[in-house]
């Protein structure tokens, strides 16, 4: 069987340094934030290139704290799209604004900026791409109409670690930037995790009082806060991940420039885009079919795990129902989520498992 994911691969290969940083938390008694977690915030922003990093115990706290920061608050519109997993919507619903969407575009299956300003109303406070699979969204236009508009971005970056930009990284383009650890991540804690990056001091500060309970200094409370903080043995796990992330990363290019050599020609299925000028981290590897129903079982059957990011578009879905959509409203959404299916993929993989992958999607008998 060929695992959709293996994190136990991953954990035997880095075992020795993730079981003395853990011990050495332990030993510590410092279990909540702490000098490994302001260790791992210095290097995960200089590894995205920005002058700070807040850790957070999730993705989903860093996206509520960045628009919250960007002070984003009821009455508010955000902008962002439906083709994302729900907690993108649920972290603009948390703040009490109101998500407004906009279509993908068909080839990168990331925000359109050409249908962005028609969504901009007076009410408009911050547009949050999302960089989908590993994948950046159009940064440029996006970033001139918002600015254009006095608008902020807000980067979910949460599946796109590493991920470049015409060089710059995912969540340095934004006002803020927000990345998941979650176990399944590119970078992944043993537990949850999260953080939001940014280049700006008070969206820092804002960010920092507002995870541990709006204090500017202990028992001080500023902001109505939260508890978001980041474990220790978070902060250290991640810090030894960190180190690995490049090699992992490269690995991920690796795999999916095989898929995509052996599947570019396919007549069942359509492989990803690779934009020039963007550095894809393949998050995930999903290629489009009609067929995508049975195409899934028959890998199921032939011993290969697929998942789907995602079946059913945010405005679809019954918790959200209440915003008014209906089907129809995002073509490119409906079909992308109705034809993605997600291969196997993940660093230790090895190519002879792509090649099978690719061969049971040919539905060609096992090399
Ligand atoms: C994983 C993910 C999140 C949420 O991150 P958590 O750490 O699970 O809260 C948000 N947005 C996207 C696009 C994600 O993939």
């Amino acid at each position: 069987m060929i695992p959709f994911l293996d994190l136990k691969a991953q954990y035997a290969g880095i075992k020795a340094e993730v079981d003395a940083a853990v011990l050495n938390v332990l030993a510590s008694a410092h279990y909540v934030l702490g000098p490994e977690v302001e260790a791992f915030e210095r290097e995960f922003a200089a590894y995205c290139g920005v002058k700070h990093a807040i850790a957070l115990n999730t993705g989903t706290s860093a996206l509520h704290l960045a628009l919250l920061a960007a002070g984003v608050g009821p009455g508010d519109e955000v902008i962002t799209v439906p083709f994302t997993f729900v907690a993108t919507v649920s972290a603009i619903c948390y703040t009490g604004a109101t998500p407004v969407f906009v279509d993908i575009e068909p080839v990168t299956m990331t925000m359109d900026p050409a249908q962005l300003e028609a969504a901009i109303t007076p009410r408009t406070r911050a547009i949050m791409p999302v960089h989908l699979y590993g994948q950046m969204a159009d940064m440029d236009p996006i970033l001139e109409i918002a600015a254009r508009h006095g608008i902020r971005v807000i980067e979910d970056a949460c599946q796109a670690h590493g991920a470049e930009y015409r060089g710059k990284r995912a969540g340095s383009m934004g006002a803020s930037g927000c990345f998941s650890f979650y176990p399944g991540k590119n970078l992944g804690a043993c537990g949850e995790g999260g953080i939001a990056v940014t280049n700006d001091d008070r969206q820092m500060e804002k960010i920092r009082m507002l995870r541990d309970w709006g204090q500017e200094r202990r028992y001080h409370h500023l902001l109505k806060g939260f508890n978001y903080r980041m474990d220790a043995i978070q902060g250290a796990v991640l810090r030894v991940k960190l180190r690995h992330l490049e090699s992992w990363t490269e690995a991920r290019r690796e795999h999916g420039g095989h898929y995509t050599r052996l599947l570019g020609h396919s007549r069942r299925v359509t492989v990803p885009a690779e934009v020039t000028g963007r550095r894809h981290v393949y998050h995930v590897y999903a290629v489009r079919t009609p067929d995508r129903d049975s195409l899934q079982r028959t890998l199921q059957e032939g011993g290969v795990q697929t998942n789907l990011h995602y079946p059913i578009p945010v405005h679809l879905q019954a918790a959200h129902i209440d915003l008014g959509y209906k089907r129809g409203d995002f073509p490119v959404s409906e079909a992308a989520a109705s034809e993605v299916l997600s291969l196997p993929i993940y660093p230790e993989m090895t190519p002879r498992q792509v090649e099978s992958v690719a061969a049971a999607v040919e539905q060609k008998a096992y090399a």
